[in-house]
């Protein structure tokens, strides 16, 4: 599904900012896997830089989606091919209304794969049952883009995003943080209702606690920009219990 081989990314402004440094990873579809890592150890950029935000520079290597060169796309064409990024830091959209941007955004990707847009009627029946599985009340989807929503309710936004977009390649940036113990529970509901043999996950978590929700079948560990480690659900157990430590100080 996804394929990253050797990626190396700097800063577009200060080429002297390396941040990727060979990222080497493959997410097969059907699968879930997970990347934890110490706070700048690349984990934000490297979902930035695989679905085209400004401002890095790639000088090295590459990254496919099912096979198409992510790179050379624009940031929108990646993700009509099936690429989904739910951010770290949900953005505020003064003056967009939920329901217009999220109904915006499927018909537009539904128009560059050539398919039908869906009437406001059909729209409204699908984004009612998602977001009511979400606890997104009606007030939610009205209200500006994130606009005063809380912590857990931007996070559960950008799931509801992701469940109407019904992407290939679902990217999630520390969706976890921020969230007490029942939000958490909701969003993992909904990553795990998404979960498919055509679809695959790459979850980024500071935590291993999210990984008790969404079990992942591949987990890596990042670290100054490279993917240093890489195993089984016990891999998170060991950070859990460790720290990063040990398995930093055995790489080296
Ligand atoms: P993580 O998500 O793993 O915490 P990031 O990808 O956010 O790490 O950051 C990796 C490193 O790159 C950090 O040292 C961070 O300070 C640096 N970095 C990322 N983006 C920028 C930027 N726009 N300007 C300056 N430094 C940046
Ligand atoms: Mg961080
Ligand atoms: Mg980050």
């Amino acid at each position: 599904m996804l394929e990253i081989k050797n990626l190396h990314a700097e800063l577009s402004e200060d080429s002297s900012v390396k941040i990727l440094n060979g990222v080497n990873l493959t997410v097969e579809a059907g699968k879930v896997h997970a990347i934890m890592g110490p706070n700048g150890s690349g984990k934000s950029t490297l979902s930035y830089v695989l679905s085209g935000r400004d401002g890095y520079t790639v000088t090295e290597g590459s990254a496919t989606l099912k096979g198409e060169d992510l790179l050379e796309m624009e940031p929108q064409e990646r993700a009509a091919a099936g690429l989904f990024l739910a951010f770290q830091y949900p953005v505020e959209i003064p003056g967009v209304g939920n329901m217009t941007f999220l109904r915006t955004a499927v018909n537009a990707q539904r128009k560059a794969r050539g398919e039908e847009e869906l009437s406001a009627a059909e729209f409204l029946k699908v984004v009612r049952v998602k977001a009511k599985e979400l606890q997104i009340d009606a007030d939610m989807l009205k209200r500006p883009v994130n606009v005063g929503f809380s912590g857990g309710e931007k996070k559960r936004n950008e799931i509801l995003q992701m469940a109407m977009l019904e992407p290939k390649m679902c990217i999630l940036d520390e969706t976890d943080s921020g969230l007490d113990v029942d939000a958490m529970k909701l969003v993992a509901d909904g990553v795990n209702a998404l979960r498919s043999e055509g679809r695959g996950f790459l979850v980024i978590t500071h935590y291993q606690r999210l990984l008790d929700h969404i079990k992942p079948d591949v987990v890596h560990i990042m670290s100054g920009g490279r993917i240093i480690k890489t195993g089984g659900v016990e891999l998170a157990l060991e950070v859990e219990h460790n720290g990063y430590a040990d398995i930093l100080a055995e790489v080296k």
